[in-house]
């Protein structure tokens, strides 16, 4: 029977791995550190549930949806969002103003000025660029749709999926699936009119997107996958020595020498240094050590429902970089999800840094406490001191697919080309979100 190691016990890790035993493959997880599910960590204190990571799955595909019902008893402890998810906020002018959800209340939207409503109107004409021509997000977006979408709708998004800046990030690897719209159907209108087209046929494979978590939390994901795995999942562990041999890897784990036909490492690009690979492969990785993650803090705060002057009807707020404020953006879980703070209080989990402003991202829990408690009073009128605080630096959280990102993706195919056996998985390679790193651990079966 073949054997498969795969390092790392993130979303990536485990849920290749689930793929692997449902199939009947042999496989070995091996964890260094003492937690399993990587960026996935849900912290739970008495009635208040914080979420130090993702905040929520977004079950985008049926593969997706296959995946979780795999997963025996999973279904019973699955939080689907509340309708209120549907409603998202942009800070203009300091205010959270709703983002329209169909034409009718995208003509009447304070959000967006006329003008910039009637600009929308021309992009239907703008053709396709030669796809020779690298974009970022951000010239895609001007160009498309003019610089005030850009600025009070795209700029805060991606400052909310990737804590990173758009002049920077490339929009074919960053957002292939709107790239791919424009290279197919000519533009965003136009293919969004003919995804509704298709999806409208009677033999059109019908599937709902939803947004869900879990009765504890996300990382209720990863601590089931981990109990399916049982005597598979190894945590603490120390990895000495990896060796590339005739048929497969040998490698050298907790002092026992193990012989596997193939290497799935999944850590993030910027620790495949610190693995003890063979030296000419551990030369060909350096080059990945170019990939950026900008640092994030993630400070979750309760307060008393009272002290809360916004009804917190929706899924948060998003922060557009020219509103010069110190936040990403600010999510409203217990809006959302049920038991994330006691009955008569709200919970808000609160974003700071990114490449956006990264030095705010690596205050102290005080300070950035003291940071952000102006703020919330000035967007949100949260007038009372928090009941809860729960603080969560990642100093390395989201790598940025930026431009010229392709080169870092055909190395990463020469590599594995080079070394028969070994993958490079994670989210720095098929893309960032929970659903893709799950259908990228499906797919590479
Ligand atoms: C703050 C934040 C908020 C996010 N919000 C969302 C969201 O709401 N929705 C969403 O879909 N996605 C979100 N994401 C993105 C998503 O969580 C990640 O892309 C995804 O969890 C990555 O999974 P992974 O398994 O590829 O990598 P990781 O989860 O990073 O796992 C990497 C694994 O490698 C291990 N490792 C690290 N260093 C080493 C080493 N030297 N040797 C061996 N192993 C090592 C780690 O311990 C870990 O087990 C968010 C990410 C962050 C950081």
């Amino acid at each position: 029977m073949k054997r498969t190691a795969i390092i790392g016990s993130g979303i990536t890790a485990l849920a290749r791995a689930w793929e692997l035993k449902r199939r009947g493959i042999d496989c070995t997880v091996l964890e260094p550190s003492a937690h399993i599910g990587g960026a996935i960590q849900s912290y739970r204190a008495g009635p208040y549930l914080a979420e130090e990571g993702p905040n929520s799955l977004q079950v985008n595909s049926a593969k997706v949806d296959a995946f979780l019902r795999s997963i025996p008893g999973l279904d019973a402890c699955i939080t689907p969002a509340a309708p209120e998810a549907k409603k998202r906020f942009i800070l203009r002018g300091g205010r959270p103003l709703a983002v329209p959800t169909g034409p009718l209340s995208a003509l009447a939207t304070p959000l967006w000025s006329f003008g910039a409503k009637l600009r929308v109107l021309k992009e239907p004409f703008i053709p396709a660029i030669d796809p020779s021509v690298e974009e970022s997000a951000a010239d895609f977006v001007r160009r498309r749709l003019g610089d005030e979408l850009y600025r009070y709708a795209i700029n805060p998004l991606i400052g909310g999926i990737y804590a990173g800046t758009p002049e920077a990030l490339s929009l074919r690897y960053a957002f292939p699936k709107l790239y791919a719209l424009e290279q197919t159907h000519g533009g965003m209108i136009r293919g969004a009119l003919a995804k509704m087209r298709t999806a409208r046929r009677s033999d059109a494979p019908k599937f709902e997107k939803r947004i869900i978590s879990f009765n504890d939390g996300l990382a209720e994901l990863p601590k089931r996958l981990a109990q399916l795995l049982d005597d598979n999942l190894h945590t603490d562990v120390t990895i000495s020595r990896i060796q590339k041999t005739g048929g497969g890897w040998q490698i050298c784990w907790n002092g026992r020498e193990q012989l596997y036909d193939s290497l799935i490492v999944t850590t993030p690009a910027h620790a495949l240094k610190k693995l003890p690979l063979p030296k000419d492969l551990q030369n060909d990785l350096n080059t990945l050590d170019a990939i950026d993650y900008p640092p994030v803090s993630v400070l979750s705060l309760a307060f008393k429902r009272n002290e809360v002057a916004h009804p917190l009807d929706g899924f948060g707020v998003l922060v557009p970089e020219c509103e010069q404020r110190t936040l990403l953006g600010v999510l409203f879980p217990s809006s959302v999800f049920p038991d994330r703070a006691p009955e008569d209080e709200v919970m808000l989990t609160v974003f700071v840094g990114g490449e956006r402003q990264p030095e705010y991202a690596q205050a102290d829990t005080g300070a950035l406490t003291a940071t952000v408690l102006p703020e919330l009073q000035a967007i949100l009128g949260v007038s009372g001191k928090p009941t809860f605080v729960h603080h969560r630096h990642w100093p390395r959280a989201i790598p940025q697919y930026k431009l010229g990102y392709g080169e870092l993706l055909e190395k990463m195919d020469r590599i594995e080309e080079h070394f028969p056996g070994l993958e490079l998985a994670g989210n720095y390679r098929t893309g960032i979100s929970l659903s893709y790193c799950i259908e990228a651990a499906m797919e590479t079966i």
